[in-house]
């Protein structure tokens, strides 16, 4: 019945706009027959005039019906799917630019809209199905999802980051896209469902993480409940971090005679890495209560690779003298100490965030119990494991030259970048980076934040976030009043967004609802993974509101792979 009067109202204030006046329904004759195919196609014929974005293009209005298209194994339901482009235009270089959307209307809709987080420098348009942060996407849960193209054409440009050679594309990549395609659905939705959403909720990991906190910290009234998974927030100061580790693990190797590509994979053989597995796992593994694989207590963790000796055996993991398969050469210990330690200025000192200078630092990575897993860690991105996988240089290095110097230098080797001396040639005031921690405006309209980020992540260190959030706690009388509206949570092992020896699976948007629309403040997030390296390979366990970390009860029975053996403390 509900649905009903929504849909009746959809199509009476849509059918005014279509005969070009702003007046109610008034009581006249529906023109439109049911169900929802014929206000989709409205939705196609509107006077885009009235629209709070100009120039508005809507480019397809489509009925969709249920069973026609499908996420994994999940077939969504009866919707319309709207695409258009909002403020296109021909910039730098004679190229089209312009923030394309997707936007997918369910006929039984929940009342809730969901923007869908991007991911990379993005440059394409994502089936808006809501894939992000849940298992079971949202589109067929109800939700009205919107996905956007960043406000550039990967097919258009000569590589992912040259966008970044047109000022307004950085300013659209960095927030006027998600800006502009935000307004824009909300005035469409008003159009095909009579209202605006009961609740709007912005999911996303990466890119959609840092998404939904430039949200919180520019758009405050948007979005009513965020999910910030591995922000890209600091996105050139994480940039920075992954090319020192990049020089790091290049200077140990030789280069591919045709391409002259560092050959990365070849730093650390398959023995080496799970020999520093197993020494770090030596350490830091059972200081939670359990050694299972997994480092929860990583505050407790003081792991040096080049002091470190076997307990059992007393061999030191770095050798004291020629390379063998049960030690570290002295140079592959100081590669993964500059990875660990961050990129250092010439007097040693960590390098002070060039791009928003924020009183913080280019971080590192942690020592963490995936630091070296082939499936999370840095050899997945960073160093790669085989030539199929030759690391990520492509994927975040080669942004320095286009998207973090300015002016853009793309002849710019990035394995040169010299922590000292082109510092002064980074971009200033970027607006791609998002590191601000007024979150003033979001919290006094009553906005719930839930950050999460993977302990393992080889791409956005998980110091970046933790820093943000101390700074964020500071500012807000302490951790205790801070998690009155924003929450994080580390998830031990993790990849970047997933993957690793890792509980890597859960349901954040489903904990954010609960927490905006029941008040219901997350303290634990149910979590399991199936890529454990030993034995049970499938565990269950929950993700611990930060500060707490997870420590082993053993109370039920002593099996460690169900969530009730672990409790938050
Ligand atoms: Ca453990």
């Amino acid at each position: 019945m509900r649905r009903g009067s929504i849909v009746t109202v959809g199509r009476c204030f849509a059918a005014s706009l279509a005969l070009g006046t702003l007046a109610g329904c008034g009581g006249g004759a529906d023109p439109f027959p049911d169900p929802g195919a014929v206000s989709c196609a409205v939705i196609g014929q509107l006077a885009t005039g009235t629209a709070p974005v100009q120039p508005l293009q809507i480019t397809l209005s489509k009925f969709v019906p249920a069973g026609t298209v499908s996420s994994g194994t999940t077939a969504m339901p009866d919707h319309c799917q709207v695409q258009g482009v909002v403020s296109s235009r021909t910039g730098v270089g004679g190229i089209q630019y312009g923030n394309k959307f997707e936007l997918r209307l369910p006929v039984a809709w929940n009342g809730r809209f969901m923007f869908q987080g991007g991911g990379g420098t993005e440059g394409s348009l994502p089936s808006a199905f809501g894939t992000a942060g849940s298992a079971v996407p949202a589109l067929a849960q109800g939700y009205a999802v919107l996905t956007q193209n960043g406000g550039h054409d990967n097919a258009l440009l000569s590589s992912g980051p040259a966008f970044a050679l047109d000022p307004q594309a950085q300013i659209d990549y960095g927030y006027g896209s998600i800006d502009t395609t935000t307004r824009t659905s909300k005035y469409l939705i008003t159009m095909f469902y009579g209202r605006l959403p009961s609740y709007s909720y912005s999911v996303g990991c990466s890119t959609g993480g840092k998404q939904g906190m430039t949200f919180s910290q520019m758009f405050p009234t948007y979005y009513d409940g965020i999910v910030a998974g591995d922000p890209i927030f600091n996105q050139g100061a994480n940039t920075l971090s992954e090319t020192n580790a990049l020089q790091a693990t290049a200077a140990l190797v030789g280069k591919d005679p045709v391409t002259g590509a560092p050959l990365y994979y070849q730093s650390f053989s398959t023995v080496d890495q799970q020999l520093f597995t197993s020494a770090l796992l030596e350490a830091c593994d059972a200081l939670d209560g359990l050694a299972d694989g997994v480092i929860d207590n990583l505050a407790a963790c003081t792991f040096d690779p080049a002091t470190y000796a076997f307990k059992t055996t007393s061999q030191p993991l770095q050798c004291a003298g020629a390379k063998t398969a049960s030690c570290l050469t002295t140079a592959q210990v100081g590669a993964i100490k500059r990875i660990n330690a961050g990129p250092r200025n010439a007097a040693g000192q960590p390098v002070a965030n060039p791009f928003k200078p924020d009183g913080t630092t280019v971080a590192g990575y942690a020592y963490d119990g995936g630091f070296m897993s082939t499936n999370s860690g840095i050899p997945a991105r960073d160093i790669g494991t085989a030539t199929s996988a030759p690391g990520n240089l492509a994927f975040a290095a080669v942004q320095i030259p286009y998207m973090w110097m300015s002016p853009p230098v793309p002849t710019f080797d990035p394995l040169t970048v010299n922590y000292d001396s082109d510092m002064a040639r980074m971009a200033a005031n970027s607006p791609m980076v998002f590191n601000s921690t007024d979150l003033s405006g979001f919290k006094n309209r009553g906005g719930k934040i839930i950050f999460y980020h993977g302990l393992s992540d080889p791409g956005p260190p998980v110091l970046h976030t933790q820093n943000y959030y101390n700074k964020l706690a500071s500012l807000n009388g302490g951790v205790a009043t801070t998690q009155n509206f924003a929450r994080l949570f580390l998830i031990p092992n993790m990849g970047h967004c997933s993957g690793g020896p890792a509980t890597d699976t859960f349901d954040p948007l489903e904990a954010i609802v609960n927490w905006v629309e029941k008040g219901l403040a997350p303290e634990t997030i149910a979590a399991s993974g199936k890529n454990f390296a030993t034995a049970p390979t499938t565990r269950s366990r929950p993700l611990c509101v930060f500060p707490k970390t997870a420590r082993y009860t053993g109370s039920v029975g002593g099996d460690i792979s169900i969530a009730s053996n672990y409790s938050c403390r």
